[in-house]
């Protein structure tokens, strides 16, 4: 068998515990046989982030904004335990921060949809895709506690001096108040990413704010997705046969669950946040999600949801057998496989990448499946593997169907 060559390489982000075991395990059975593998490595694991000063994260995502497409396994993010465990310098930055701060991107995580795992939700037929806005709003807020009774304003001072206040509230006791803030930049390459994805993906994108309480804020959001549209996208949504609709958030969730899916769901940070989770939960599984973030000009960094399932780790370095689910890693690869092959125009390459999601469905769907799946399926006559013999089943499926 001639393997599928490939053009320009994909920026391979190598990282921690579990996950990095099952990278390996992708990259032996599933890729390296099939196909004249290119990738530019980098190694995210903690102990050479550590040994870079974390400057191995920083030329990962410059290469990512290089060659366009990049594939990432799941990174620790250290906490204190994390700095002990691993006697780092410093308490080094979360690696997907890093990245999206350097991509300028946005997160858009969608469930993999198999028979025998049925969404909670009994109208979900198709994926929902949730973008998540990931800058500002409450997660860069400044926060005080109010002892007593005073006033508390907002107040902006501009180069040239010159001051304007608002008044937030005047208390008569003890209280709390936060300020936070967002910038036109940041929005517009989310309304950009969202966008430009919708059109990649060929969905509906759906949009909510609480624009009527918060009439300069969340209104700005709403005004500068509509300006972005109507300039930018609105023909080429219109020739796509798609279409840009936007609510109130309390409208959208409430038509989310009435929904049969199939469409993008952008959101504002905090409500991105609490909704990603939901809408994961509610498809079935974490190990199911895929996630991918998307720069405003079109470069792509695909990745699980998931972490790194330390506590499976733990067992595999006692020499206890693991069932770590590998679904979501490999679509990781999958993703960056058909893209790389979409913008080289190397058919065989897209081609590769549906059949082996094509074969890890059917695995599934046949009856193989790690034990997260075993204990939510609806499937009788489950045989539960371990991380290892269900890479190996996929393989089977794979090569039986490439015949
Ligand atoms: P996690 O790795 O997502 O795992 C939490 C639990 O979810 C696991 O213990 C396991 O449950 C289940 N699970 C998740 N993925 C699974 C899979 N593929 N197959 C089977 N079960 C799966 O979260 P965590 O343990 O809280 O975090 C571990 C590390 O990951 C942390 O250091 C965190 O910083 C990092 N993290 C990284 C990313 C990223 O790089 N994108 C995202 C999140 C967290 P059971 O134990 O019940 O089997
Ligand atoms: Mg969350």
């Amino acid at each position: 068998m001639t393997k599928i060559q490939m053009t320009t390489p994909i920026v391979e982000m190598d990282g921690d515990e579990m996950t990095r075991i099952l990278w390996k395990m992708i990259k032996d059975e599933l890729l390296l046989p099939f196909i004249d593998l290119k990738t530019e490595y980098y190694d995210l694991g903690l102990v050479c982030r550590n040994e870079t000063d974390d400057q191995v994260t920083i030329d990962s995502a410059m290469a990512a904004l290089k060659y366009g497409v990049a594939v990432k396994c799941a990174t620790i993010t250290p906490n204190a335990a994390r700095v002990k465990e691993y006697d780092l310098k410093e308490m080094w930055k979360s690696p997907n921060a890093t990245i999206r701060a350097i991509m300028d991107g946005t997160v858009f995580r969608a469930p993999i949809i198999v028979k025998g795992i049925e969404p909670n939700v009994k109208t979900w037929k198709k994926p929902i895709t949730i973008a998540r806005h990931a800058y500002g709003d409450v997660y860069k807020a400044s926060e005080m506690k109010i002892p007593a009774a005073g006033k508390c304003e907002l107040a902006y001072t501009a180069e040239d001096g010159t001051e304007t206040r608002e008044l937030i509230h005047d208390f008569t006791g003890a209280g709390i108040i936060q300020g936070m803030h967002n910038t036109e930049k940041s929005i517009t390459s989310f309304a950009r990413s969202c966008f430009r994805f919708a059109l990649d993906t060929h969905q509906d994108l759906w949009f909510a704010t609480k624009d009527t309480i918060s009439k300069k804020y969340d209104h700005t959001f709403k005004d500068i997705f509509q300006e972005i549209f109507d300039q930018e996208f609105k023909t080429q949504f219109e020739e796509a046969g798609i279409t840009y609709f936007y609510t109130l958030i309390d409208d959208a969730v409430a038509r989310v669950i009435k929904s049969e899916g199939g469409y993008i769901w952008a959101c504002k940070n905090y409500d991105g946040d609490v909704m990603s989770d939901m809408v994961a939960t509610a498809f079935g599984s974490l190990a199911m999600m895929t996630s991918v973030l998307v720069s405003p000009d079109g470069k792509y960094e695909y990745e699980a949801a998931h972490g790194t399932v330390q506590r499976h780790y733990y067992k595999h370095l006692k020499g206890e057998e693991t069932s770590t689910n590998s679904v979501a890693t490999i679509f990781a690869w999958t993703g960056a496989l058909r893209k790389r092959g979409e913008m080289d125009s190397l058919p065989e390459l897209q081609k590769f990448a549906d059949d082996l999601e094509a074969a890890t469905i059917e695995t599934i769907e046949n009856g193989t499946m790690t034990k997260d799946l075993a204990l939510i399926t609806s499937l009788e006559n489950v045989k539960t593997v371990n991380s290892e013999d269900f890479i190996k089943a996929i393989r089977a499926t794979l090569e039986a169907k490439r015949a």
